[in-house]
């Protein structure tokens, strides 16, 4: 379980957030409440638990860290967290009874920590009900309780909520640091630019992505697409087939459809003679060999159809279906 332990030197970028936190700390002026706010996948999680770490180190190190090595790190380290609460959305959202049991478990003191961490993840899924029931202990938390909330910046939060938290900025990533990361992972370096490209910076959403199905997934649609378009062929054979490919992907299939758009997007840059704007850098071979297949205006109209497939998606059409329709009107 050592692989739960962060100290907060560990945790990649976001140094004005570690600025802060650690500022508080020092003039003793800890918030009752933290919303860590910014893209998916940055680290707001890891800084939350490694903030937690800090608070409760015995011996913090004179940067302002967890030692690693006191009686309260090496417990964390070993994974006997039982000061720690993590709520999580069940299903698609956080549930008042999620949070009534949170109450309860706040009426006792912590356990052995000088910290309770309760650490609320994904806090913009929470719906009006269960963030009223929240509000009293965002407000005046029992002693002994640090809060410490995540959200994401392109999702609303309840005004209920933002006002009785301090909000601590997160950013993307520097680029050059997520591809180091995806690399040492394992992934060929025009991938992982392509990536990180994608998710602005964000490793979470990038490591995500580089799911090796997925890559290859696009990779054959886009090839296929590719040659049908060049062969000026809409074989219904072959759609059919790209559509099952597609499919068997399950949850995973809005993703893959976001990937494809930002070729057609790729496309359009050539179309408008940008090339220096081209985010899919393993795909120049395809890239390269369909340039200028399609008009700038169908590639525009294009892009449309892929909004049309995710809402339909969402509204849990047939899978197969729904990329029949998509690759039929790519084409
Ligand atoms: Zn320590």
């Amino acid at each position: 379980m050592a692989s739960d332990y962060f100290t907060i030197d560990s945790i990649l970028g976001q140094e004005k957030a570690k600025k802060m936190l650690r500022r508080a700390v020092a003039n003793n002026r800890l918030g009752h409440a933290y919303l860590f706010r910014g893209p998916v996948g940055v680290g707001k999680k890891t800084l939350a638990r490694a903030f937690g770490n800090y608070l409760n180190c015995q011996n913090p190190t004179d940067s302002q860290d967890a030692c690693t090595i006191c009686q309260s790190c090496r417990k964390l380290k070993s994974g006997n967290q039982p000061d720690l609460l993590v709520i999580e959305p069940e299903g698609v959202s956080i549930k008042i009874k999620q949070i009534r049991e949170l109450k309860h478990a706040l009426t006792f003191p912590p356990y052995e920590a000088k910290y309770r961490i309760v650490l609320i993840a994904d806090i913009h899924t929470m719906r009006r009900e269960a963030a009223n029931s929240l509000l009293k202990i965002l407000e005046e938390p029992p002693p002994g309780n640090q809060l410490v909330l995540t959200g994401d910046e392109a999702s609303e939060i309840l005004p209920t909520i933002t006002s009785r938290c301090q909000i601590i900025p997160f950013t993307g990533l520097p680029h050059e640091l997520v591809e180091e990361k995806l690399i040492a992972g394992g992934l060929a370096p025009a991938a992982a630019a392509s990536l990180t490209a994608i998710t602005y910076g964000s490793l979470g959403q990038a490591r995500m992505m580089a799911d090796r199905e997925l890559l290859e997934t696009r990779r054959a649609i886009l090839e296929t697409l590719s040659e049908l378009k060049q062969a000026n062929s809409t074989s219904v054979e072959a759609v059919f087939q790209l559509a099952e490919q597609a499919a068997a992907l399950n949850d995973r299939l809005p993703e893959l459809l976001d990937l494809i758009k930002l070729w057609f997007r790729d496309l359009i840059i050539i179309a408008s003679n940008q090339p220096e704007g081209i985010v899919n850098q393993d795909l120049l071979d395809i890239t390269g060999k369909t340039a200028k297949s399609w008009p700038i205006n169908a590639l525009l109209a294009r892009l449309e159809l892929f909004d049309l497939a995710k809402k339909q998606l969402a509204r849990n059409c047939n899978k197969t279906l729904v990329c029949e329709d998509l690759f039929f009107g790519l084409l």
